[in-house]
């Protein structure tokens, strides 16, 4: 695939490529028509939009790029899990999980290649991060997962590879197109932003306006543990981290999801329990337990099963609505946390 010094395609908003139609001569109207080839046909070439004029075609072609990703490998678990790797245009890998479950059909994608927040139970960011992804790369990872399942995608988790509000532009237009009635028309509250506690970013969503769901991942109650764990946490802590979250949640009337991966005898124990509680009880959440993905990069274990039934004692004794999430995919190493892209870290 060759560097485009164009844009892709899928990283243009509605009203931009009206004026860019305007621009170059052409009717605005066009704009939704080349919509709905993009997000409602789902085309994979400029000559399958056949109601758009073969000199339209060619002007288009000369200012946009198409396609934003090259799958590479594509592997499955034995739980229905999917893991696909993909090559950008400039030779970067990025991965994303194909999760179905029921009646849904669940995209976790990649915002970044790298991360550069070093949780150090996470493999996606030890390395740093190389790039940030362009809103046309994060649109189609998702048309691609679309293309894979053969079924229309029903949830979006930006759970992947780099944290979202490190690339909080990009993400938050790849977001309106992906929520936009003309374009892939997915509901906001059909979309999930996680984020391991980036304070200015929460800010940012909560005057956004757009109904998103969002997560916050916590991992421990308590200063020093969280720095341990998540070195975001030196730049801002939980006093700034609850504070901002208390206030999202009275102006957007919106439930966070408080993510908190179990690490045996790390971050589980009953004084830990009681830290938590003490910590959220005091607005409404829900709180989602994550029993940790082991990885090679780091030598914490698994909570016992023990430990989890503990917790949730606690916290459904509190009155805090909890969830455990067993994580699916650990054959293929697609399960969260352990995202990497393997082509590219020999
Ligand atoms: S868990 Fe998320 S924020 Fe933390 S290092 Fe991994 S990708 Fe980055």
């Amino acid at each position: 695939m060759s560097a485009p010094n164009k844009q892709f395609i899928h990283g243009i908003l509605l009203d931009e490529l009206q004026a860019w139609l305007v621009a170059s001569g052409e009717p605005k109207f066009r704009a939704k028509q080349i919509w709905q080839w993009l997000y409602h046909q789902c085309v994979h070439s400029w000559d399958e939009m056949t109601n758009i004029s073969k000199t339209l075609r060619e002007k288009l072609a000369e200012a946009f790029v198409f396609q934003a990703l090259e799958p590479v490998v594509d592997q499955d678990s034995s739980t229905g899990t999917r893991k696909l790797l993909s090559r950008l245009h400039d030779g970067q890998m990025i991965e994303e999980v194909l999760i179905p479950a029921d009646d849904r059909r669940t995209v976790c994608v990649s915002s970044q290649v790298g991360c550069v927040f070093g949780c150090v139970f996470c493999a996606s960011g030890q390395h740093g991060v190389t790039r940030n992804l362009q809103a046309g790369e994060i649109v189609s990872e998702v048309l691609l997962a679309q293309k894979e399942y053969g079924d229309r995608i029903t949830n979006i988790v930006f759970m992947g590879i780099g944290e979202p509000f490190d690339n909080y532009e990009e993400v938050m237009r790849a977001i309106r197109i992906l929520n936009d009635p003309d374009g892939f028309c997915l509901g906001a509250r059909r979309i999930t932003v996680s984020t391991c506690g980036v304070v200015p970013g929460i800010q940012r969503l909560l005057e956004e306006g757009i109904q998103v769901e969002l997560s916050v991942s916590l991992h421990a109650p308590n200063d020093e543990l969280r720095s341990e764990l998540m070195p975001v946490n030196f730049s801002w802590p939980l006093n700034e981290l609850i504070d901002v979250c208390k206030r999202y949640t009275q102006i957007t009337k919106r439930i966070i999801t408080f993510e908190y991966t179990m690490v045996r005898d790390v971050n589980d124990t009953e004084v830990c329990a009681r830290e938590l509680v003490a910590l959220l009880r005091t607005f409404p959440c829900r709180v989602n337990l994550i029993p940790l993905s082991e990885i090679d990069e780091y030598d914490g274990k698994t909570s016992r099963p023990e430990s989890v039934k503990m917790f949730i004692r606690y916290l459904q004794k509190a009155g805090i609505n909890v969830t455990v999430r067993w994580s699916k995919g650990l054959d293929v190493n697609a399960a969260c946390g352990q995202l990497r892209a393997q082509h590219t870290e020999a």
